[in-house]
């Protein structure tokens, strides 16, 4: 299928397409590698590496190797500057999506250019932009951005979900359908995500979701990096510290993330620190990395457990399945913590692909459901803008058909693009700012909340606080913390628009009525109105991470200067 499926990771990307089976196929360029080490390496003005030779090549050009950068994504501020140019996170993200779609362009002949990006289920609003943002400075057609763990899940559910009603053996059911609810416990390079999602009758719905989109794999290396470099210290107390040195640094982070790894096999190893002349052998255990990362761990079983508890309320009170996804979950202490705390018996799920291959899934449901309706506008069985649902069954099985035989795919791929729903929820709140009611102090009024099920359409009235009043503000606020809070520095600020021209004549009190939508892509859409004098406001988002045409051409131009180097 034409739209491919992108996990554009912290640590590590892939890119994949269906086959002609429906089957989703990861895509590998020259290499052969399935996975893209998420690196960038400024080689000069004009060129740069992304991948494993930008990741060989931080080893002796730190300076220049950008890495991690989805930690950035949202942060209008942050600049990575090399060679005198400065480059955005969405810029950066850019050159590794350009570097994917050039690898597909290798494995199938065709560079896509329309592609389902994911992101992880606690990405707020800037960030889902930013990724959308990335994309269209890669010159991608950004079709979704879908969370990890939905692709997750579509990944190890698309199979099942016609199975599930005659199941019957494990999962709830009363005979008119079976339900199963998986748990997903997504840890990955930067990010950490716990979902719990139900699978029912070609229904897959988001039930609740917890994650700290600061917190993954490279928090582990660094810890063993501390370490590492306390020891080399304590044997060489004359020579310099390696974290103090840039390329020490880098050296000192890829033997701390090759030891992990190792660690997650054997129960000891040896690290070689050698710097400034003198080198040193670190013996670690697992043991003593268990202990020294604990405290991260922890985070994700207290966020899994919060995430447990928001399922509980709206009604799961059993887990059939724990998914494993993202590639810290192999260290073996993640499944015997959720063992322990738990009872889970929770089973490695294609850690490192299954993103990939769900987001290829959802990119060819999207692309069907696209030309079956295109199908219907055009025999005008659908009117614009109608759903497919408006359709009548015989219209929709023809269409189907024909769709099915025009693009070589079978029928019950196209009825299965179709009949499979994706349902989320949000994963944070957003409000306005507002005085409140004694006309006191300014604070949040929060009218999505979070873990509300998308796609959302809520409106709230205010009032003026003045007779005449000309101008009115709106601030629209995203939620920061776990909890709501009505404390204005508690929550991070979006947008400010106005309505600006009321004529005098009305008075304090006048009603404004605020309108938040958001579809499934979790991107928000806010309007307000001043009712009696009839004046709209449409806001667009002012935030860094906002597309405009001006910034993207821009953008796409400095991309263009610089060439991928093999
Ligand atoms: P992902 O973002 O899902 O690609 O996961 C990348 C993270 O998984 C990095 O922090 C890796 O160090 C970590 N990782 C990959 N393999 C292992 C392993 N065998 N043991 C521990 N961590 C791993």
């Amino acid at each position: 299928m034409a739209v491919h499926g992108i996990d554009l990771g912290t640590t590590n990307s892939v890119i994949a397409r269906t086959g002609s089976d429906g089957r989703p196929e990861i895509l590998t360029g020259m290499s052969g590698e399935p996975i893209t080490p998420s690196v960038v390496l400024f080689a000069s003005p004009g060129e740069h590496v992304v991948g494993e030779g930008a990741r060989r090549e931080a080893l002796i050009d730190p300076d220049h190797v950008c890495d991690l950068v989805k930690r950035r994504m949202g942060d209008a501020d942050w600049r990575f500057v090399a060679h005198g140019k400065a480059w955005s996170a969405p810029a950066v993200s850019a050159l590794i999506l350009r570097s994917l779609v050039a690898d597909a362009g290798f494995a199938t002949g065709q560079p896509p250019t329309s592609a389902v990006i994911t992101v992880p289920a606690y990405f707020g609003d800037e960030e889902r932009r930013a990724t959308v943002l990335a994309g269209a400075y890669a010159q991608l057609d950004v079709v979704d951005v879908l969370s990890e763990p939905i692709a997750a899940a579509l990944a190890y559910g698309f199979g099942r979900l016609d199975g599930l009603v005659n199941l019957g053996k494990s999962g709830r059911g009363d005979g008119a359908g079976v339900v199963e609810t998986v748990l997903v416990y997504d840890l990955g390079g930067g990010t950490f995500d716990a979902t719990v999602i139900e699978l029912a009758d070609r229904r897959i719905s988001v039930l609740a979701v917890e994650g700290d989109h600061q917190l993954g794999g490279a928090d582990w290396d660094q810890r063993i990096e501390l370490h590492l470099s306390r020891e080399f210290c304590a044997a060489n107390p004359a020579a310099e510290d390696p974290m103090d040195d840039g390329i020490g640094r880098q050296v000192l982070r890829s033997a701390a993330e090759r030891a992990k790894h190792q660690l997650s096999d054997v129960l000891s190893t040896e690290v070689v620190v050698a710097h400034d002349g003198v080198t040193t052998t670190v013996r670690l255990t697992r043991a003593a990395l268990e202990e020294m990362t604990g405290p991260l761990l922890r985070r994700t079983i207290d966020l899994t457990r919060d995430c447990l508890a928001e399922a509980r309320r709206r009604g799961v009170e059993h887990v059939d399945r724990v998914l494993l996804v993202g590639g810290s979950s192999r260290m073996p202490a993640v499944a015997r913590a959720l063992h322990r705390e738990f009872g889970y018996e929770a089973e490695l799920h294609d850690p490192d692909l299954a993103v990939a291959k769900g987001a290829a899934l959802y990119g060819e449901k999207k692309e069907l459901e696209r030309m079956v309706a295109a199908d219907l506008r055009t025999r005008g069985r659908l009117r614009d803008g109608e759903p497919l649902s408006d359709a009548s069954g015989d219209d929709l099985d023809t269409a189907c058909r024909r769709v099915a035989d025009a693009f070589g795919v079978t029928l019950t791929q196209v009825r299965r693009a179709i009949d499979i729903t994706v349902d989320t929820v949000v994963s944070r709140g957003f409000g306005v700012l507002a005085i409140d009611a004694g006309a006191t102090r300014l604070e949040t009024s929060w009218l999505v909340h979070r873990n509300d099920r998308l796609p959302i359409r809520t409106s709230r009235s205010y009032g003026t606080v003045r007779t005449d009043q000309e101008v009115i503000a709106i601030t629209v606020v995203e939620q920061q913390g776990q909890v709501e809070s009505s404390r204005v520095e508690d929550a991070k600020i979006l947008t400010v628009g106005e309505i600006t021209g009321i004529p005098p004549g009305y008075s304090a009190g006048s009603e404004i009525q605020v309108t938040f939508t958001m579809g499934f892509d979790g991107v928000l859409h806010v309007t307000a109105y001043h009712v009696d004098a009839g004046i709209p406001l449409a806001l667009t988002v002012t935030t860094g991470a906002t597309l405009s045409q001006a910034e993207v051409a821009r953008e796409r131009d400095q991309l263009g200067r610089t060439r991928r180097r093999p």
